[in-house]
């Protein structure tokens, strides 16, 4: 059994923790929590131990919620802590993880260099194969290169040109915006996403740029990928209708409707860890083939997150299990 800790239990380590709990051979041993919010009662009733800092655990006592120990306790309990606190504090911790003698898979949200290798699953899954850290990259990233790692499967890439409209907030956040503008997100080329590509595919030829829109759904990507030889539609159907989280979206042409396909599927906390493809949208104009994509920001990294736990601890197959205790898709949706 891998023993795994969570330390941040917001968005993504919520759900990484929820993954975890569904893993045959895992066990979580515990999360941390700075606040006694709602989410630290959602833990506690799922039967999950918390942890907080020495300061805290008055003011969690005294709001009902049951406290297990330090926040170091709990990670010296861990084979494997995943770091999902906001950007740029999982480096600060990373001293901690490391005199601990701990393994560590850091958010996108950090600094490519906070670990050893960064990661893709449908990418570079071996890179990470016994290594102590990994950084899985962000959501726009995770989207971009699962898509582009599908499409190498039918020839050589000469280079990936793309626009991404990125959302402004998570459905939590109350502070974020714009709600009147669309924001270009540098209005400079390109975005960091075509660099925070090139850490996982470091040759690659790829330029993005990026919007925000006034939306909290998801992100939506439009690519530009010019292959070597006149590639073939049909080929590259076949490839994301056979590759485990990509799925083919039909009929559908709005982040709205795909949010309530999710709900009406009855994906916890309506989350689609698939990239969405439109397939009305993929076309071939002599080398350049063309498509468009929705990017669920809160659950897209959560499949990447478990594998990048085994491949941490040199489990060498990994994919296949998270897809099936996952209830991951392929082919079309819904
Ligand atoms: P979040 O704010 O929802 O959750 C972070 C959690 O960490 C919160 O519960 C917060 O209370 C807790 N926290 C804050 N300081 C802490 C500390 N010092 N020690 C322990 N816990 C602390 O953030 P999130 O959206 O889950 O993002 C986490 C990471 O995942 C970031 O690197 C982010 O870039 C990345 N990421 C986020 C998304 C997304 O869309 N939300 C998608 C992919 C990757």
């Amino acid at each position: 059994m891998i023993r795994v800790a969570v330390n941040g239990y917001g968005t993504i380590g919520k759900r990484v923790a929820d993954a975890v709990l569904k893993q045959p051979d895992m066990r979580l041993v515990g999360i941390t929590k700075m606040t006694p919010n709602f989410e630290s009662i959602e833990a506690m009733r799922r039967g999950i131990k918390i942890y907080t800092s020495k300061e805290n655990m008055s003011l969690f006592r005294s709001k009902g919620v049951e406290i297990h120990g330090e926040v170091e306790e709990l990670f010296r309990d861990a084979d494997v802590i995943v770091d999902a606190t906001p950007n740029g504090v999982g480096a600060k911790y990373k001293q901690l993880y490391q005199s601990l003698g701990k393994k560590a898979v850091f958010q996108g949200g950090e600094k490519a260099d906070v670990a050893q290798v960064s990661f893709s699953a449908l990418c570079n899954f071996n890179e990470a194969l016994g290594k102590d850290t990994a950084r899985v990259v962000s959501c726009n990233t995770t989207g971009i290169l699962r898509v582009i790692c599908t499409s190498m499967h039918i020839g050589e890439i000469e280079k990936v040109r793309g626009t991404i409209v990125r959302r402004a907030a998570d459905l939590k956040e109350v502070k974020k915006g714009p709600i009147n503008s669309i924001v270009a997100d540098p209005a400079s080329v390109p975005s960091h996403h075509a660099v925070d590509v090139k850490t996982v595919l470091k040759g690659l030829d790829i330029v993005t740029a990026a919007v925000v829109a006034p939306t909290n759904l998801m992100h939506l990507h439009t690519l530009f990928v010019t292959m070597k030889e006149p590639p073939s539609k049909d080929k590259l159907m076949e490839e994301f209708a056979n590759t485990s989280r990509i799925v083919l979206i039909r009929d559908i042409s709005s982040t709205a409707e795909l949010f309530e396909a999710a709900r009406d599927y009855g994906r916890p906390r309506a989350d689609m860890p698939e990239v969405m493809v439109f397939a009305d949208s993929i076309s071939v104009n002599s080398k350049e083939i063309t498509f468009m994509y929705a990017v669920h920001q809160e659950s897209i990294v959560v499949p990447e997150n478990i594998d990048a736990i085994r491949a941490l601890n040199g489990v060498n197959s990994s994919m296949e299990i998270t897809n099936q205790t996952l209830g991951i898709l392929k082919g079309v949706f819904p």
